[in-house]
């Protein structure tokens, strides 16, 4: 940073202090006991786990003093770093190097000068200008305050039923929560699926679950206004003109970066929203630094700028740009939108692009698998299906992105895929990553070696790929060979049923004219069959993952 003409030590402000905020501070006091360092929240805590705040709400969290990882205290005597709370920063002035402060409920300004200021705002739950938004009883989910008055309301109003406008993370969080809470709860979202980030089709089991748990799915809706109740209830009213009636709202259909102090001084802002920066987090000016929610980051994947709220980045972010303060090497690789949420007992994660982003980015090239393995190996008792969807670059098998819904052992799974994606990974490198097994723990072939495998074997050739999205038009004979009882549990329209078992003695019956489309319970016996099919002269393709895949797709609307 630019060192002052003066003698006085250099001073860093850092506005915001919570993740990306407080990990900045913490992290420049390791490296400099020489600068100064404070830092201003407009909120009464600094430093404490908004990733907490749903569990609170559904009082798995009960004492709030949980939350708090460190406190005004902690920073002056462990840090040596000065936390204003309750003190919100209004203005920046960057010619003279100074920013405007003010007690948060008070008038009085005073003016703080600085070396090297950090943005760490974070990011605002968007709450659109529909009538009835600021109605009593609805409420958003940021700070301890909000999650201290959800819980007042619950036990004041005895509070029965719930709408959550908005199916992602947090939304979902906060349903799993008041489900905890013995509400009666209904989400209201705008797409046709919950968990937005996710392929339609991985969102299927999740919402299956959803509504075997008693949860209603009111999708493919947007919330119109909110009316208030002659009982002093509230009803939701959807664009459809929907009616749902709640005791409380919880409104969570996404956050917006806090841009308002950095538009005012004239920071760049990209087209995302966020504040531009480079790789050492600094901003269009070289004495601001911005991380968290409110910068723009490159996806490594697909090379564009985008808006990633969560804590991994923010913190990082922070770390980074104290290094960059203190004149160190300093460097953020970008994000690839790794994200966990477990609901009601099941865990979706994800790892670098979906499928809908990758064609959004105009992507092309690129192929993927379905697979259904068990979390662990099957003969030992308990194994849950983890439902697993890869994608990867052809010809060169490059990772590109991973989904995954199951009961067990999900996170482990994305997060050694996320890890490879990291490293410039391949589908190879899957197929041979080395990973702890013993029975109770996963398979001598883990989920990941299968996903890795299976590629290799579209890549090779050995497993040519029907497209599951061309069922509805294909002239192929649509071949499923499970066992006649499992086919008359369910199959796909059209096919025709000759099992493995049979196969090599009755494959003759089959036309070698035409494609043969695949197709078993989770995809492993199709593949034999491919394999068989295709080294007896036949044009074989596998339907990857199976009927489970085919359920999934249908309950997604993506297959007729
Ligand atoms: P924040 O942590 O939001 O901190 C910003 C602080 O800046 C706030 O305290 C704010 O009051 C203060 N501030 C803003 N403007 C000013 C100003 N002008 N003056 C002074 N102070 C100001 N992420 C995950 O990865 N996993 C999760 O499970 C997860 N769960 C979440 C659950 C909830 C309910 C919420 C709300 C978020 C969750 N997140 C989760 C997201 C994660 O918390 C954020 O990505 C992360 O906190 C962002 O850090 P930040 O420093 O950018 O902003």
């Amino acid at each position: 940073m630019n060192r002052p003409p003066s003698a006085s030590p250099r001073r860093v402000l850092i506005v915001g202090g919570v993740a990306g905020g407080a990990s900045c501070a913490a992290r420049l006091r390791r490296l400099d006991e020489s600068v100064e360092i404070a830092v201003f929240d407009r909120g009464p805590y600094v430093s404490f786990a908004n990733c907490g705040l749903p569990y609170y709400v559904g009082n798995v969290i009960a004492d709030e003093r949980a939350l708090l990882v460190a406190s005004r205290q902690t920073f002056r005597e462990r840090f040596n770093i000065d936390v204003f709370t309750d003190t919100e920063v209004t203005a920046i002035d960057r010619e003279a190097r100074t920013i405007n402060v003010r007690a948060a409920h008070g008038h009085v300004q005073r003016t703080e000068r600085y070396d090297a200021l950090v943005l760490s705002p974070g990011a605002a739950p968007i709450r659109p200008p529909l009538p009835g938004i600021d109605l009593p009883g609805v409420f958003a989910v940021r700070s301890i305050p909000d999650s201290r008055r959800i819980r007042s309301w619950i036990v004041d109003r005895r509070a029965q039923t719930a709408v959550v406008v908005g199916g992602g993370f947090i939304g979902l969080e906060m349903v799993e929560n008041l489900i905890h809470r013995e509400l009666s709860v209904t989400v209201l979202e705008k797409l046709p699926q919950v968990m937005p980030p996710l392929d339609a089709e991985m969102a299927a089991p999740l919402m299956d679950h959803l509504t075997a748990s008693g949860v209603r799915l009111h999708l493919g809706d947007g919330l119109a206004r909110i009316d208030q109740r002659d009982d002093g209830g509230l009803m939701v009213v959807a664009e459809s003109g929907a009616r749902l009636p709640a005791d409380l709202v919880i409104l969570a259909i996404g956050v917006r970066p806090e841009t308002e102090l950095a538009t005012q001084a004239g920071l760049r802002i990209g087209p995302r929203g966020g504040i531009v920066v480079d790789a050492e987090m600094r901003s269009s000016d070289p004495n601001i630094w911005a991380v968290g929610d409110v910068v723009e980051v490159p996806d490594v994947l697909t090379g564009q700028e985008t808006v990633l709220p969560l804590a991994g980045p923010a913190n990082r972010q922070g770390r980074i740009a104290a290094q960059s303060i203190a004149g160190r090497p300093a460097h953020f690789r970008g994000v690839q939108a790794t994200a966990v949420v477990g609901v009601l007992g099941l865990t979706i994660a994800s790892t670098g692009a979906s499928e809908k982003g990758l064609r959004r980015a105009g992507v092309t090239g690129f192929e993927r698998v379905y697979l259904h393995p068990g979390h662990h190996a099957g003969y030992y008792p308990g194994a849950q299906p983890i439902h697993l969807k890869l994608m990867f670059s052809v010809p060169d098998g490059r990772i590109l992105g991973a989904q995954a819904v199951g009961r067990e052992g999900v996170e482990k799974r994305i997060d050694v895929i996320a890890t490879a994606i990291q490293f410039n990974g391949t589908v190879h490198d899957l197929a041979d990553a080395e990973l702890c097994y013993a029975p109770q723990f996963g398979a001598a072939k883990d989920p990941v070696n299968l996903a890795g495998m299976l590629a290799e074997n579209v890549l090779s050739g050995d497993m040519p790929l029907a497209d599951w999205l061309e069922l509805d038009h294909t002239q192929a004979v649509l071949l499923d060979v499970r066992e006649p009882d499992e086919f008359a549990a369910g199959h796909v329209p059209r096919t025709v049923n000759l099992p493995l078992s049979q196969l090599r003695a009755r494959h003759v019956e089959l036309p070698r004219d035409r494609e043969i489309w695949i197709c078993c319970g989770v995809g492993q016996r199709a593949y034999y069959a491919t394999r068989f099919l295709a080294q007896h002269g036949y044009r074989a393709r596998n339907l990857s993952g199976g009927y489970a895949t085919y359920q999934a797709l249908k309950t997604a609307g993506r297959v007729a």
